[in-house]
């Protein structure tokens, strides 16, 4: 009965042994089996209680099954370590054979790129840039820029409204406003003013939101000359050495006198062309010497100093600059027009 018993124990410790596939597996069985309580070392303890008849044979059996079992675990160990280390090997050689990664950077979007190429033409002149939230007081964005109440560009239509008192500014002239309250009566101011504005506009010449940059320079003495110096040199170092400007009265409230300022046709370079509506020239921004009303809500004196100020419509300057038609075209995230 034990010697079946034993020679039962030795062929399924065989096939189980054999079936291993991890180590960790290999070492629970042999604790099963030849630890210090496993099932064979159990067995041997036993033996002194066996008949003295059977006892050499059966003891001899059990040592060659104990023998055994010992060995064909010692030879898997050694089997699934070389598996293990190959396993190694393999993860960590390279193939030289697989195609290499694709890498598909970003670029800068081509509003960004305008707008960081008017900073630092402007940056260049000495101002600095100033900023303001994109909610704003109804007061910064009409009031203290002489738009009172029944101004028509106070139209509830025309811009989003949160509160009576609280809109989407739309324009970024009240970053002017909340630069001078903030220095009067320091001088000189000489900012630029770029983000973001907001009006109820949607076709393909205008977006509910879109980009503007505006200038304020204020100091003792500025005149309309400084301002004609200052974009000119502006709309050279953008669209060309040999641009020319030209002024047209026109009317801001916040402004007096007001401008709107061409510059000569980037395309037909004045000659007459499709894009300039055959006159060779492109209006490019709004323009004008700072209304003596603003400047003096703001906390600076009229009679002592006086300023101008511009702003633009960074879409405006993208579509010129690399002839694009429709603004929708910024905002609708088509990769095949962003990489161009
Ligand atoms: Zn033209």
């Amino acid at each position: 009965m034990l010697r079946e018993k034993l020679e039962r124990l030795r062929s399924e410790l065989s096939s189980r042994i054999s079936a291993i596939k991890e180590l960790e597996e290999l070492e629970k069985i042999r604790v099963q089996f030849l630890g210090k309580k496993g099932v064979i070392t159990m067995l041997m303890r036993s033996m002194n209680e066996l008949p003295a008849a059977e006892k050499p044979l059966l003891g001899k059996l059990l040592n060659e099954v104990k023998q055994s079992a010992a060995s064909e675990i010692e030879e898997k160990k050694i089997e699934l370590q070389e598996q293990l280390r190959q396993r190694q090997q393999e993860a960590e050689r390279i193939d030289v054979t697989l195609p290499g990664k694709v890498f598909n950077p970003g670029r800068r979007h081509p509003i960004t790129l305008v707008m960081e190429e008017i900073e630092e033409i402007f940056g260049c002149m000495g101002f600095q840039i100033g900023e303001g939230p994109d909610v704003e007081l109804d007061y910064y964005n009409f009031e203290a820029l002489n738009m009172p109440e029944e101004h028509p560009a106070r139209d509830m239509q025309d811009s989003f409204y949160i509160d009576k008192e609280i809109l989407l500014r739309t324009h970024t002239s009240p970053v002017q406003i909340r630069t001078m309250e903030k220095m009067a009566p320091e001088l000189p101011v000489r900012i630029i003013a770029p983000g973001k504005v907001y009006r109820r506009d949607d076709d393909i010449t205008h977006s509910p939101m879109f980009h503007q940059v505006e200038g304020l320079v204020v100091d003792r003495g500025i005149s309309l000359a400084d301002l004609k110096g200052t974009l000119l040199l502006f709309a050279r170092e953008m669209f060309g050495r040999e641009r020319q400007i030209r002024l047209r009265p026109s009317f801001f409230p916040f402004t007096e006198p007001s401008a709107e300022v061409d510059i000569s046709c980037i395309i037909c370079n004045g000659q007459g062309c499709r894009t300039c509506g055959e006159s060779g020239w492109l209006e490019i921004l709004g323009a004008g010497m700072v209304h003596p009303r603003v400047l003096e809500v703001c906390g600076y004196d009229p009679e002592l100093v006086s300023g101008f100020a511009f702003g633009m419509g960074v879409e405006r300057i993208a579509m010129l600059k690399y002839g694009i038609d429709d603004i929708r075209l910024f905002y609708t995230n088509d990769l095949r027009m962003l990489r161009q």
